[in-house]
């Protein structure tokens, strides 16, 4: 063996004093938004910050995906605010459209008639499906194993000194979230009848060991929902036989258009249904602003870097915050 050639054997250990034999371990995951090109300078903003709380150390990459191509200006714009790695995927048209046993003019009749927010959006509902059923599915995410999902316009208050996909992993969590409000129930009226019919065809699907207290009073839902728009996600919970399954369930009820579910009390029953407690990990450090709402936790001084008034924006004031401690 030439002398030169020693340092290049993955055993040898000279060059790698703080990892393993084979370097840093590297876990698979990305920071992952479906986005549209008009939300480029929110996007920046979010990268922005993204970049300078927590990613300038960790260099995860980056997928946005859109149900059009990006234009080169999106490219050109995210990607001149990181050195990691940025792919940009387009969908395909099972996972953005109508379904086939959908009605359409049923669907249409409900975008007509709607009056909450984002009722009459056509492209809404298609979203809400894609980031339900979809998102984990596509092919530029078919080698992670975590996904962090971002969206445009929104705010990080705080450094984020560690890595929570790594810290997840190590602790076995599976679903990461840091706001949890109450669902607003006009867009939801049968979901959670759909749900229970769901659990009662599936019931060997059903551990013992839920979280359904979370979101169950007196037999009906709650309307507590993760927030979706952060989430952090070991993706073996979204490919599991389990969440496939209901997922499958509910769209063939056609909820998602001739109602208006949502992602997030989707995913929150799927949690509530599959996971305990200790495999969900609440991000309380993590201070967050989607537009309308955010949090700043209470003790930043002792978190570091945080800039927001938690006076202001009290962990506490939103949803089920409160309910989380006692579940
Ligand atoms: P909200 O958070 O519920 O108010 O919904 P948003 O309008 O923020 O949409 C959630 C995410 O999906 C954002 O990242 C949007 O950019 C993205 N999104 C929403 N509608 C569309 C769409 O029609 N096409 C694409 N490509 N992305 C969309
Ligand atoms: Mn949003």
């Amino acid at each position: 063996l030439k002398q030169e050639n020693v340092a290049d054997s993955p055993s040898d250990q000279r060059f790698h004093q703080d990892d393993t034999p084979q370097g840093p371990e590297k876990i698979k995951a990305a920071l992952v938004s479906l986005v549209r090109n008009t939300d480029l300078h929110g996007m920046r903003q979010t990268i922005r910050q993204i970049e300078d709380r927590f990613n300038h150390k960790f260099n995860y990459p980056y997928i946005f995906l859109n149900d059009v191509p990006f234009t080169d200006e999106f490219k050109k714009g995210v990607q001149d605010l990181t050195k990691s790695e940025v792919t940009f995927g387009t969908l395909d048209s099972e996972s953005w459209g109508y379904p086939p046993w959908i009605d359409q003019a049923k669907a249409q009749d409900v975008l007509d008639k709607a009056d909450y927010i984002n009722g009459k959006s056509k492209s809404y509902k298609f979203m809400c499906r894609f980031q339900s059923g979809y998102i984990y599915k596509h092919p530029l995410l078919s080698e992670l194993d975590f996904y962090w999902r971002i969206e445009p316009d929104v705010k990080y208050y705080c450094d984020l000194d560690y890595d929570p996909f790594k810290y997840m992993k190590d602790n076995g969590y599976k679903y990461g979230w840091n706001m949890a409000p109450n669902e607003y129930m006009k867009t939801i009226p049968t979901l959670w009848n759909t749900t229970k019919n769901f659990m009662k065809d599936n019931p060997e699907l059903i551990p013992k060991k839920n979280l359904l207290e979370f979101t169950t009073e007196n037999g009906e839902y709650n309307g507590c929902h993760f927030w979706t728009n952060f989430e952090i996600v070991d993706l073996s919970f979204y490919r599991s036989k389990e969440y496939k399954a209901y997922f499958d369930y509910l769209d063939k009820s056609g909820g998602f258009f001739y109602e208006r579910w949502g992602d997030a009390p989707v995913h929150t029953l799927a949690v509530a249904m599959f996971l305990q407690k200790s495999q969900v990990k609440y991000f309380g450090d993590v201070g967050y602003y989607h537009p309308a709402m955010g949090f700043c936790p209470k003790d930043s001084n002792k978190l570091g870097k945080c800039v927001c008034d938690p006076h202001k924006e009290d962990e506490f004031n939103y949803g089920c915050r409160k309910r989380w401690d006692l579940v």
